[in-house]
């Protein structure tokens, strides 16, 4: 499926049958041994293709833990409580996924010497600054998932300067792709889709002038693979396309990818909604070589045909 990325090696993807860590797994398992940690709470068994071992459980518990890194050399963290709502309501479980558990990965990552590449997010931002967001941009979360998020990724960089474990954090913008499900992210994609296939309307918060930087899940399987190889560990890069796109005209490219001609009303705007969001993806394009490639358009078209596809 891929043409470069990592090959023979003993890899294992925590959180594989998730939305983002499945596509990882189909990309890395036909030239390498892969193998998965997850406790199926949002993602699903029938995500995982055939030859990958799961074990099944929690990244919480260390026995679990050890027995999914034993012998692996390159480890990508996927796993989270990855909804912005869940960690308000429950701010010490997405503490414990998102940051105690990362930390017990990173100690043992240590004692087996395994580069760890590990899903970061632009929630450790907060509200912008300034636009396309760099990684120097300052940090101030928001939720308690920005904040674990936050202690990722610094954990990530200190292990690096601290003990030479080769780590790379990648801060995924708003991915989007088959298998979604109902991430908190771009829920907006899959949400627009289902209304406009059901006939309409698409329901738009508040006046959709809000922007995003959608990037398509192939980019951010990419950007894994090249952060599997690159000789820049210790250091973290944005993951997007550079590109705004505003909720409205999100919209009416849904209503014209489905073909529906369904009408497109606003409701609320949502309380604590981040107005703008766009990377800036020079760091990532300079010491990566990565570059996000899937038009919107295209990536949106193709959700419509394997949505169709599966007779959903
Ligand atoms: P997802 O919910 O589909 O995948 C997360 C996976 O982790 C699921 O399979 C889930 O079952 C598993 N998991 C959760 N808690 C676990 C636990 N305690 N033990 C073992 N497994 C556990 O989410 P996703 O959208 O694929 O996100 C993947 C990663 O990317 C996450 O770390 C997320 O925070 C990050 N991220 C995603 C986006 C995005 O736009 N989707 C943006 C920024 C960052």
């Amino acid at each position: 499926m891929v043409d470069h990325g990592p090959r023979g090696r003993s890899v294992l993807v925590t959180g594989g049958a998730g939305f983002i860590g499945s596509h990882l797994v189909e990309a890395l398992r036909t030239e390498n041994d892969v193998r998965v940690v997850d406790d199926l709470s949002s993602g699903q068994e029938s995500n995982l293709v055939e030859g990958v071992t799961l074990v099944e459980g929690d990244i919480r518990d260390l026995e679990v833990l050890q027995e999914a890194i034993e012998g692996v050399d390159l480890v990508f963290h996927q796993a989270a409580l990855a909804s912005v709502p869940l960690s308000v309501e429950d701010p010490e479980r997405s503490h414990s996924v998102n940051a105690t558990a990362t930390l017990s990965l990173l100690e043992l990552a240590r004692e087996e010497g395994c580069r760890v590449v590990l899903a970061s997010s632009p929630a450790i931002y907060g509200e912008p600054e300034e636009l396309p967001i760099t990684e120097d941009h300052p940090t101030k979360p928001t939720s308690p998932y920005g904040l674990d998020k936050l202690a990722l990724d610094r954990y990530a960089s200190l292990y690096h300067d601290l003990y030479g474990v080769e780590t790379v954090v990648l801060r995924y913008f708003n991915a989007y792709g088959p298998r979604q499900g109902d991430s908190e992210y771009s829920a907006v994609i899959s949400a627009f889709l289902e209304q406009a296939r059901s006939g309409g309307p698409i329901a738009v918060h508040g006046d959709g002038e809000q922007t995003r930087d959608f990037v398509h899940v192939s980019d951010v399987v990419r950007a894994n693979l090249l952060a599997a190889e690159t000789e820049h560990v210790g250091e973290a890069f944005n993951v997007g396309t550079g590109e705004a796109t505003s909720i409205r005209d999100l919209a009416e490219l849904v209503r014209d990818a489905t073909g529906s001609g369904a009408e497109i009303t606003h409701t609320e705007a949502r309380q604590g909604d981040i107005v703008h969001s766009r990377a800036d993806t020079t760091r990532a394009r300079e010491r990566l070589g990565f570059e996000a490639s899937v038009p919107l358009e295209d990536g949106i078209r193709d959700l419509c045909g394997a949505i169709e596809a599966a007779g959903d």
